[in-house]
């Protein structure tokens, strides 16, 4: 007997035969994927699936499809620099089926009706799931509680950063942590302290992109996180902490885990790849906020990722032109994309033997859906939805700027030889990239959440 059908399925029917998990395990025999309605209702050898559209997996090596938990494609607003269409295209190029997605310039998230207008908008264009994050600040406390059930979480600014200040009044910051932790959503915060930031631009007025990691310094980062870790204490909030930087910082997030502190936290593939040496070559292209700090700093991160005090990876995806990027530096936008390359990105730092397979997987998939409390996604198991993605490890390219799907057309990783490029990405049953190119123009839909949890007291 056929068991009834949801009457309005989450995706589509697929059975991908022949792929390969990846890392594989003691045999490295094919895997066969069985996903029913846009949901995985089987993983293993051997399976059937009587009218269901058969994918050939070509013996190439499988993995959940990603979840960056941190983009910016300024969509609505400034659709100039990236917009949803070509963001969610990067993304598939990378292998990502979801995105969080922060909006740092106007019209901001600040009450329901701006977060509905968005997430509409938003389901009209994007080709991947999405969540839209609501913004915490003053004018937006008395909205939370209305805004809590439609954003994974509330992004907080403690530093200033492309379109938004940062707050500088410790007791106006204890407010918007009480209020998250009364609407029962967590914080995703921007971690840099507003006045270490102010006095850093004072120390060096005519700084060059040589020397942005001294303006914006290691010390504002660290000062920030344990500010956002003693409000944490204070109020009962749930934090994450976006784009942690350093290895200090780091350290704070290991205590706060250890004295069982609601805390988790993400880095992002250039402070692991790259380091401040890099920046006389790159110049404003690695003009990013937190700063790119030293080889020590990546170090600690690889270290805060392997040992589980840093849940994930995410791109914090930051498109601007390049003719904005060639200003000087005083004038340049910070940010890089990358998108696009999240995957290849995470898969150089396992060839290069910088982090185990098992983790630079979990990083992006399972560990980063369940540092947000996003559930049915990151994993390939029954129940989950069907996002995977196919590509070939023994593959190799070169970087190139132009040829990406982001708006952008550069990269800070230009010219690197990269391998994991995707070849086919599937969204719940769907094939929406193939071979290079997207397969549909949208369809993606808001992320599941869990329901707001009010914190006790
Ligand atoms: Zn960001």
């Amino acid at each position: 007997m056929t068991p009834a059908r949801d009457p309005s399925p989450r995706g589509k029917s697929l059975l991908v035969r022949g792929a390969r998990s990846w890392p594989s395990g003691p045999s490295a025999a094919a895997v066969d994927v069985r996903i029913v309605d846009g949901v995985v209702e089987a993983v293993g050898p051997g399976l059937e699936g009587d009218g269901l559209t058969r994918l050939d997996g070509c013996g190439l090596a499988l993995i959940p499809g990603l979840v960056d938990v941190h983009v910016h494609f300024r969509d609505p607003g400034l659709e100039r620099k990236e917009g949803w269409e070509r963001g969610s295209a990067g993304a598939l190029h990378g292998g990502v089926t979801s995105v969080v997605e922060v909006q740092n310039n106007p019209p901001l998230s600040t009450s329901r009706a701006a977060l509905l207008d968005r997430i509409e908008h938003v389901r009209a264009r994007s080709r991947v799931d999405f969540g839209c994050l609501a913004n915490l600040l003053p004018e937006s406390l008395p909205e939370l509680d209305a805004m809590a059930p439609l954003t994974p979480a509330f992004k907080c600014f403690l530093g200033g950063s492309t379109g938004v200040g940062g707050l500088i009044d410790r007791e106006a910051l204890a407010g918007l942590f009480a209020g998250a932790a009364r609407a029962g959503r967590m914080i995703v915060a921007h971690c840099e302290d507003e006045a270490l930031l102010r006095a850093g631009k004072e120390r060096f007025p005519r700084a060059t992109a040589a020397e942005h990691h001294l303006v914006r310094s290691t010390e504002a980062e660290v000062e920030s996180v344990r500010t956002a870790i003693d409000l944490v204490r204070r109020t009962g909030a749930e934090l994450h902490v976006f784009h942690v930087s350093t290895r200090g910082a780091a350290e704070l997030l290991r205590a706060a885990r250890a004295a069982r502190l609601p805390v988790s936290g993400s880095t992002a593939p250039h402070y692991l790849l790259l380091s401040c040496e890099d920046a006389p070559r790159l110049g404003n292209l690695l003009k990013v906020n937190p700063s790119v700090k030293t080889l020590d700093d990546s170090r600690g991160l690889l270290a805060a990722l392997a040992d589980g005090t840093i849940d994930a990876i995410g791109t914090d995806h930051a498109p601007h032109p390049l003719e904005e990027k060639r200003r000087e530096y005083a004038h340049a936008p910070s940010g890089m994309p990358s998108v696009d390359l999240l995957w290849p990105l995470t898969f150089e730092l396992v060839r290069r033997g910088l982090l185990d397979a098992r983790t630079a997987l979990a990083s992006v998939t399972s560990a980063a859906a369940e540092s947000l409390h996003l559930p049915r996604k990151g994993r390939l198991e029954p129940g989950f939805d069907g996002d995977l993605v196919l590509f070939d490890p023994a593959e190799k390219r070169a970087v190139r700027g132009a040829e990406l799907p982001s708006r952008s057309k550069w990269s800070a990783y230009e010219g690197l030889e990269l391998s994991g490029w995707p070849r086919i990405v599937v969204r719940r049953g769907e094939v929406v990239f193939r071979d290079g190119r997207t397969t549909v123009e949208a369809g993606g839909r808001p992320l599941d959440l869990r329901s707001p949890v009010p914190a006790a007291g």
